[in-house]
């Protein structure tokens, strides 16, 4: 099982860490790690690149993912006899802080929206860089007008009062509670990684986020559709 250090800070942009394997599977050679603060791609996030360096080698990693327990970081070849050996890891800084900002700015739409509009649940969100979206379900039928304008300024004044972004481990019971709308059942004795933007509702998530507000100074919702339902 690997550590996921990234939760822990994600301003963390290197880190030593032990190679526990090395192999390859259907998506390529991979390397894995006794801890990791590379971020693997899920929950509407893209994964973390960087390098390791161990060595001479400077082992690129190309994209990151999660199979069960374990984190895979996918690189160029498989490093066998390179297990066992300590080496330097380090997350591409400027990735790192986009796909942080963009994924808690997802969550403050998702709050902002749900705070003006009672009616609308966020029930997904897509923060890859270039076509980020939140999608948002009706309590009673889409019977409120969205006004953009509306979201934009109550975003900037929430912007403006730089709320920071806390974030804590809760047992499932805790979630149930917290998070009625909820669409998934979280297994009893797991403990649920949440987020929350000042007072705003706490929200599950395995995500990396800014501290506070002030990193998403200029952000502002372009678009707004209504998908029918089939
Ligand atoms: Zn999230």
């Amino acid at each position: 099982m690997t550590h996921l250090a990234y939760f822990e800070n994600t301003y963390k942009f290197n880190d030593q860490a032990i190679i526990m394997a090395s192999d390859k599977d259907e998506s390529g050679p991979y390397l894995m790690l006794n801890q990791t603060i590379f971020y693997p791609q899920g929950g509407g996030q893209p994964s973390d690149q960087g390098m390791i360096k161990v060595e001479h080698h400077h082992i690129p990693i190309y994209r990151v993912k999660n199979m069960g327990d374990e984190v895979r970081h996918y690189t160029d070849q498989v490093y066998e006899h390179l297990i066992g050996q300590e080496g330097a890891c380090l997350v591409d800084r400027d990735t790192r802080l986009l796909h942080a900002k963009l994924h808690s700015a997802g969550h403050l739409i998702s709050n902002v929206m749900e705070s003006l509009y009672p009616d609308y649940y966020a029930v997904k969100g897509h923060h890859f860089p270039g076509e980020c979206y939140v999608e948002f379900n009706s309590k009673n039928g889409f019977l409120d007008e969205i006004s953009i304008d509306l979201v934009n300024e109550e975003i900037e004044r929430v912007i403006r009062k730089n709320l920071r972004v806390n974030m804590e481990q809760v047992s499932a019971d805790k979630v149930n509670a917290l998070c009625p709308n909820i669409t998934y059942n979280i297994p009893n004795g797991q403990s649920i990684r949440m987020i929350r933007i000042g007072d705003f509702p706490f929200s599950p998530c395995g995500g990396t986020h800014v501290k506070s507000l002030q990193e998403l100074q200029g952000l502002k919702i372009t678009k707004c559709k209504i998908k029918k339902m089939s």
